[in-house]
Parts: structure tokens; C-alpha cells; sequence
């Protein structure tokens, strides 16, 4: 098979970001600990997230947003400016966090980008996910940045038009199912899953099909160089 073009996710693909996530929540949940346990917390500031999805999309500004939502529903509106502020300063400080790369992330590119065109794929806010890309020391590996708002066979569809690239010439790395791997298989290109530590239950796909066509698992990103060539002298 001819791949033409590597896509890669960048949070917890090429680059660590859901301990961010979880540490803005723990600090979330020790502020509004006065008025609720740790599990109605978790749950009230998830409802949010999923109910603001539509609105603001993925990323740390929705997320905040979504935080000061649900510490005004979970005190009753009782919280204070002080704390509200709190709940912005975890923000902030989520935005200014340092960018640590995935174990073998830069073995792999370096390996892989002298024969293949690289993209980055990623979802989330325009500003901060290019700041990201800038900061993580890895942004000459590609040669294509693409931000978007969701990860659907049609956003994928539109990039590979943009780039004149047919999908089956097309192979896409991520950790998650939902918006890495599934999309691309519809199409009818070739994906490559590498699972995170953890990611967020959103972003499963519950009964996936893991012997489908198309379909790679690896364990870590070292691995990948190796099946890009089995995959490309396999035809
Ligand atoms: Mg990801």
C-alpha cells in the first residue's frame, strides 16, 4: 500500500495532556469541597462538559468555563469571587503548562518524516493547540498543521480533499477510537491506535471492531516506524 500522508493526533498521542486534565480537576475538587463529595463533584463538572460540548467545543478555555458553570451549580450559587478566581488561576495554569512528549515521539518522526509527509491533527483551541505545537520542540517534523473543531469522517474528508490525498493513501496515529481511528476507517483509510494511560470516556467506543480492516493497535510510538514499512511494502 502507498501512504502518502502520516496524521497524527497531538494530545496524548504525540505530546502528555490529560494529567493536566486530571490535576485541574483534583485542584477543581479540593475548591469546592465545602459543598460536595468527590464523586458529586466528578459528576456535576462531566454533565457540564458534555453539556457545553456543542457550544464551546474541546480545550482548556471550555474547559474553565464549564469549571466556573459547575462550581456555581454545585454551591448553589453560594461561591465566591475569590474562588472564582481560583478556578481561573487553574486555567491559566494549565495554558502555561510545560509540553512533555510521549515516550519514542521523536525517534519515531525522525525516523519516519525523511520518506513520508507528516500532519498533525488535533482538535481544540486554535490558539492554544498551535502555541502547543510551537512549544513542543517537534513542530519542523511536520509539514501540515491542522486544527479542528471535531474529529468526523467528514472533517477528515475535507483535509484529505484540501491536500489531494486519497483515504487509502492515508494512515492516521491517535489514543483515541472515537476520534482518531474510527473516522479514518469509515473512509476507508488505515489507523494506527496507541493508547494513552488514560483517556477520557468520552472518546470510547464501546463493542469497536479491533479485527477490521485498516485497523493497527501498538503500544508505544516506537513501534510505529516498523509497521509503516510492513504496511507499505505489503502491496
Ligand atoms: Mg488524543
Amino acid at each position: 500500500m502507498k501512504i502518502e500522508l502520516i496524521g497524527f493526533d497531538a494530545d496524548d498521542t504525540l505530546w502528555h495532556t490529560e494529567i493536566h486534565y486530571t490535576q485541574a480537576q483534583d485542584d477543581f475538587k479540593r475548591l469546592l469541597s465545602p459543598w460536595g463529595t468527590t464523586e458529586s463533584i466528578d459528576q456535576a463538572v462531566n454533565a457540564c462538559v458534555i453539556e457545553n460540548l456543542e457550544r464551546y467545543g474541546y480545550g482548556i478555555k471550555a474547559l474553565i468555563l464549564s469549571l466556573v458553570e459547575a462550581a456555581i451549580q454545585i454551591s448553589d450559587s453560594e461561591i465566591d469571587a475569590d474562588r472564582i478566581a481560583q478556578v481561573l488561576a487553574i486555567g491559566k495554569h494549565m495554558l502555561a503548562a510545560e509540553v512533555i512528549l510521549r515516550p519514542h515521539v521523536v525517534e519515531a518522526l525522525q525516523d519516519l518524516t525523511p520518506a513520508y509527509r507528516t500532519m498533525i491533527i488535533t482538535k481544540g483551541d486554535l490558539l492554544d493547540q498551535s502555541t502547543k505545537v510551537k512549544r513542543s520542540g517537534i513542530a519542523h517534523f511536520f509539514s501540515m498543521v491542522e486544527i479542528v473543531n471535531d474529529k468526523t469522517p467528514e472533517t477528515y474528508a475535507a483535509i484529505l480533499d484540501k491536500y489531494h490525498i486519497a483515504p487509502e493513501n492515508f494512515l492516521m496515529v491517535g489514543n483515541t477510537i472515537r476520534s482518531d481511528i474510527h473516522p479514518v476507517l469509515a473512509l476507508g483509510g488505515t489507523a494506527v491506535h496507541i493508547p494513552a494511560a488514560s483517556t477520557w470516556e468520552h472518546e470510547m467506543i464501546p463493542g469497536f471492531d479491533t479485527a477490521q480492516d485498516g485497523f493497527f493497535h501498538l503500544e508505544h510510538m516506537g513501534q510505529l516506524p516498523d509497521l509503516i514499512r510492513r504496511i507499505s511494502n505489503a502491496h
